[in-house]
């Protein structure tokens, strides 16, 4: 009988694999006396696998992709210090001396020590870095847990390895490029957490928010995972896996078929343009947009820049912006400003008791204005090299997109004083991601120049559901009739006033949603590139003429099911 373990899938793709149980912490380590003549040698088995350790880190460090940011990458610099720092070199080698202990067993005294002292610290950025500590001593226990006799030279995890594990940071993920893993599945994670933006970047199917999956599934166990319908199979017999093995081989098969069709313009049948604009999180995004030749930039979310709570200066953003402007110098390339905090973890926000309705994007942009003038100044200077447009996340009234329109007027003063080359004058979009704006539109409307809806928090803030808690998930449903009301709202304020309106959240990717969106108005569509292709196939063989009936029907639904059914009945049509 098969296990079927349900989470939410953030990337596409199915994997095939073995479970490798990764557990935070060192809990379950045992005990061991070691006799006093044998203590030398356990203590050259603890040092030889903090040595195995600092070569495989340097290896991975030398392995990174070019299209890692350096901030990703320096994750690998600071797990190399703490192994070189004496609170893991010498200090469990002392336990092992003194205690005649193992050396798992030492090692799980000392981390719990370094843990007691972190806890203690008051820096909220310094205490998150227990986590770090964690990954490096994890990757010093998994070394000690290999057999005297296998070939420590070989990765630590085999091919095909299917990550279980309650959360991973971004550093951690990193690091799974050298260790070829096939599949990720989290107990926790955010959607739109770093460590999420990474593995879609990166391509590995991914599912999160499976509870249990760590009780519930064994080491070495084969699964398979369905990361589009955020589903893990354990248990499955030689014909059920060969289904998957044959639908793995389909997927492939569809994603080179798709890559040779993204010449083809992104047109309805009835003729109707629409216009398929990539997200951006990672720099590798730039390459792939470019890949599915997308029309631009709908989206560029620029927290990459501020991973671990550091603020990135004007010089780094600057070369940053400017080199996606030159990489799409005639197509928009929509700079969305700092929307850090809540899901995106940031030091500051990490504080408030519910971030996702504290201080976060643009309310901390515009408490912190010397850090949130430094991206401005960087934006209008990267605009020489593009058509950029600046992009506000959660907004929810009109005077913060007046402030906002008055730093600008500062910054570009202060670069003209200066005499630095910039452009002055940028097109500024508010996103529609609280039913406050999405409410307000039209009163918002003649104050900015575009709109762009992103769904993912506006689903959270329109159903009070947090886009980040496992428990609550069932209720996040796109479905929901408020939320497809909104959708239709501002499309139509859009129309009214003229100001383009686009589609920016994960539904924009999602191929369900293609023609009901394409049926209520949108023409512009801000999508992760990797699904581009997909989309850009619906839209081609859709006809959006005759589709408005069924469109109203489905605004007018009375339940989340029933849209459901009706969306699906006009996928079908
Ligand atoms: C959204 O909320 O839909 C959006 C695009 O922004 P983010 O996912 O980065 O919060
Ligand atoms: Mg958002």
């Amino acid at each position: 009988m098969p296990l079927a373990l349900n989470g939410s899938g953030i990337t596409n793709g199915i994997a095939i694999g073995y479970a490798h149980i990764m557990r935070q912490g060192v809990g379950d380590i045992a005990r061991f006396d070691i006799a006093p003549e044998d203590l030398d040698n356990e203590v050259r088995r603890y040092l030889a696998a903090v040595e195995l350790a600092i070569s495989q880190l340097h290896t991975i460090r030398a392995d990174i992709p070019k299209h890692i940011p350096k901030d990703v990458a320096a994750f690998i610099d600071t797990y190399l210090l703490m192994l070189d720092d004496d609170a893991l070199k010498t200090g469990p080698v002392h336990h092992i001396q003194e205690q005649h202990c193992n050396a798992e067993w030492a090692l799980q005294i000392q981390c719990s020590a370094i843990e007691s002292v972190f806890q203690e610290m008051q820096d909220p950025y310094l205490k998150t870095r227990i986590d770090d500590i964690n990954h490096v001593v994890n990757r010093i226990q998994r070394i000690l847990a290999i057999s005297e006799d296998s070939d420590r030279t070989e990765t630590i995890l085999p091919a095909q390895t299917i990550i279980i594990a309650d959360d991973l940071s971004p550093a951690e993920t990193l690091t799974f490029l050298h260790d070829q893993v096939a599949g990720i599945v989290l107990q926790g994670c955010a959607p739109t957490s770093h460590t999420a933006i990474l593995v879609r970047s990166l391509g590995i199917p991914t599912i999160i928010g499976v509870d249990h999956a760590l009780q519930l599934l064994q080491e070495r166990e084969p699964v398979v995972i369905d990361a589009r319908k955020g589903v893990i199979l354990a248990g499955l017999d030689i014909e059920q896996t060969a289904h998957y093995r044959l639908l793995l081989r389909r997927e492939k098969a569809a994603a080179q078929t798709a890559l040779r069709s993204v010449r083809l313009a992104s047109v309805t049948l009835d003729g109707i343009k629409v216009a398929l604009r990539a997200n951006l999180e990672l720099p590798h995004d730039l390459k792939l947009a470019q890949t599915m030749h997308a029309a631009g930039v709908g989206l560029y979310r620029t927290e990459f820049l501020y991973l671990g709570g550091l603020v990135a200066s004007e010089a780094d953003q600057l070369r940053a912006y400017s080199r996606v402007l030159k990489a799409m110098p005639r197509q928009p390339v929509t700079i969305r400003t700092l929307d850090i905090g809540a899901d995106k973890n940031f030091e500051d926000a990490a504080t408030t008791s519910n971030s996702a309705l504290g201080l976060r994007a643009i309310r901390l942009c515009l408490k912190d204005q010397a850090m949130f003038k430094v991206q401005l100044r960087a934006i209008h200077r990267a605009a020489v090299y593009g058509q950029t447009r600046i992009l506000l996340p959660m907004v929810t009234a009109l005077p913060e997109i007046q402030d906002v329109k008055r730093l600008i007027r500062e910054c570009v003063a202060e670069l003209a004083r200066k005499g630095i080359k910039h452009k002055s004058r940028l097109p500024l979009g508010c996103m529609i991601e609280t039913p406050a704006a999405a409410l307000t539109a039209a009163q918002l409307a003649p104050h900015i120049d575009f709109f762009s809806i992103g769904t993912n928090d506006l689903i959270q803030y329109t159903l009070a559901v947090d886009r980040t808690e496992s428990s609550v998930n069932y209720l996040y449903d796109n479905c929901h009739p408020a939320v497809l009301g909104l959708l239709d709202h501002v499309l139509k304020v859009g129309t009214r006033t003229g100001k383009s309106v686009a589609l920016c959240g994960e539904m924009a990717g999602d191929p369900f949603f293609t023609r009901f969106l394409l049926a209520i108005g949108l023409r512009e569509f801000s999508l992760h590139p990797i699904n581009l292709p997909e989309i850009k196939n619906i839209i081609r063989t859709s006809k959006v003429s005759g589709m408005q009936r069924m469109a109203r029907r489905i605004i007018n639904a009375a339940s989340p099911q029933e849209a459901r059914f009706l969306i699906r009945t006009l996928n079908a049509s």
